[in-house]
């Protein structure tokens, strides 16, 4: 059995890895080719944008920054040329860099073209604008004065004024690629990249792949959810099955004693030595009798829990004065023997009258009592307090017995359950005197429960409404 339920749990959770595996790689894929559908899209939407400009406007966005960096190169070539010194020159370089750059980003219009035109298109149009430059060069006469070329650039071919961009996304990057030119002009030369890049993209595809990412996300839940509760009820027939045996084992033993006891006695009563002697033949009838009486109890014990099953619970209820009740039975009980348990009562139940079967109630407290005294290790000491509150009567029994764990407790008042299986046949029982306590008060409309701490002894709470 242990080794079917770590298959099926090692199996469970394999196949929940694939499953999950599987489901991140198909999303991963879905993922990637919205993300490609989404650039490709939006480079296309530019180059429309672009050629509408051009259509329309006759323009390419960057008139106005060559007019302006054409009349500051000028100036610049005349500035630099003054300059002797290497740092002072480097200086001056930077200064022209940023100017340009400073120009471009002021004067373009193609940024706002675009926007215009994709909000037109009633397409997504919050998006960052970046101009790279890649080169910038100053030309006096002839001469070209180097001022910037960027890494990158310095060992890749140019685009000659007015192509299409080298690639189409940069690689890497969020950031598409919408235009790569060159601007050259009596004075300077420009090589620049423009891109877009869309602050919103994740949240497009996220809300294109939305579909597909719940049900992914639906279908691992529901396949986990089948697994937890197909594990559950494997542990739940396992342990069925362990009480099952457990009580045939118990149930075997508990039959067998008296049995047994019989059998002896017979064969003692066949022994012409006893058949003689009066005082010991009635001793081994009243052993006989005493020893029916018990099978016959264990006997209808059973019988009653399978009628339980079948048909309600069947009450014949009496008012009856809840003090004296407990009064006689716990007398009953010290004078059956009580296995010198030293009992204290406590009651303050102000001569409620509660509506109870009394023969079940009896076999409800007996079962308490019979516990208290089974599970002790020491000279038991049984505290009882019974009082009434909210139109309740609350009975208390507490043992300074062996108490009972966490996990025992929550099954302690389960059909043939018993704690501690180990001890099995050390203290007799069939697992079902809780089991009875339970379905007792709770056929009173009542219900029981245990508070308790292994070595400290138990608490068994009853309430019974009236
Ligand atoms: P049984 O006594 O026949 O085993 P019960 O249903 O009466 O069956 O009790 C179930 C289990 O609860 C017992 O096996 C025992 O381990 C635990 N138990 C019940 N009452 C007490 C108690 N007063 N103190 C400690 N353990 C108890």
């Amino acid at each position: 059995m242990l080794k079917k339920r770590n298959t099926v749990l090692l199996f469970g959770i394999v196949s929940i890895i694939i499953l999950i595996s599987v489901q991140i790689i198909i999303i991963k894929g879905v993922w990637q080719q919205k993300d490609e559908m989404f650039n490709l899209r939006y480079r296309l939407f530019s180059q429309d944008a672009i050629s509408s400009m051009n259509r329309r406007l006759s323009t390419d966005g960057f008139d106005t920054v060559r007019f302006i960096l054409n009349g500051y190169s000028e100036q610049a070539i005349i500035e630099l040329s003054a300059i002797k010194n290497d740092s002072a020159l480097a200086a001056k370089k930077k200064e022209i860099l940023t100017f340009v750059q400073k120009a471009l980003k002021q004067e373009e219009d193609l940024s706002d073209y675009l926007r215009n035109y994709f909000g037109r298109q009633g397409i997504e149009k919050n998006f960052n604008f970046k101009i790279v430059i890649n080169r910038f060069e100053l030309i006096d006469n002839d001469t070209r004065i180097p001022i910037y070329v960027s890494e990158e650039f310095a060992d890749r071919t140019p685009p000659t004024p007015g192509s299409a961009p080298p690639s189409l996304i940069k690689k890497n990057t969020s950031e598409i690629l919408v235009k790569g030119d060159r601007f050259e002009r009596n004075n300077f030369r420009l090589d620049i990249e423009c891109y877009i890049d869309f602050t919103n993209k994740q949240k497009t595809i996220l809300k294109e792949t939305f579909t597909s990412l719940a049900l992914s996300g639906f279908s691992i839940i529901v396949v986990v959810m089948i697994f937890i509760i197909a594990f559950r009820n494997l542990m739940e027939e396992k342990r069925l099955s362990d009480l099952k045996t457990d009580f045939i084992n118990n149930m075997t033993h508990e039959l067998k004693t008296p049995l047994s006891t019989i059998t002896v006695a017979g064969k003692t009563l066949e022994m012409p030595q006893i058949r003689n002697n009066d005082s010991k033949i009635l001793e081994t009838a009243k052993l006989i009798g005493k020893q029916s009486v018990h099978l016959n109890q264990l006997i209808n014990m059973i019988l009653e829990i399978s009628m339980w099953e079948r048909t309600q619970f069947q009450l014949d209820k009496k008012t009856i004065e809840i003090e004296e009740i407990m009064n006689d039975v716990v007398d009953s009980f010290k004078s059956g023997g009580g296995d010198g348990a030293s009992i204290n009562q406590k009651y303050n139940f102000n001569d409620a009258k509660v509506d109870l079967d009394a023969v079940y109630f009896t076999t409800l407290l007996n079962n308490l009592l019979s516990n208290a005294v089974k599970y002790s290790d020491k000279q038991p000491v049984i505290d009882i307090e019974g009082f009434t509150q909210n139109n309740n009567v609350y009975i208390k029994v507490a043992d300074n017995g062996i108490g009972i764990n966490k996990i025992d407790q929550k099954h302690i008042f389960d059909k043939f359950y018993r704690a501690s299986t180990g001890n099995i046949h050390k203290v007799k029982g069939l697992g079902l005197g809780l089991y009875y306590v339970k379905k007792i008060a709770e056929a009173h409309g009542g219900d029981v429960t245990v508070s308790s701490k292994p070595g400290k002894g138990s608490i068994f709470t009853v309430t019974i409404p009236f």
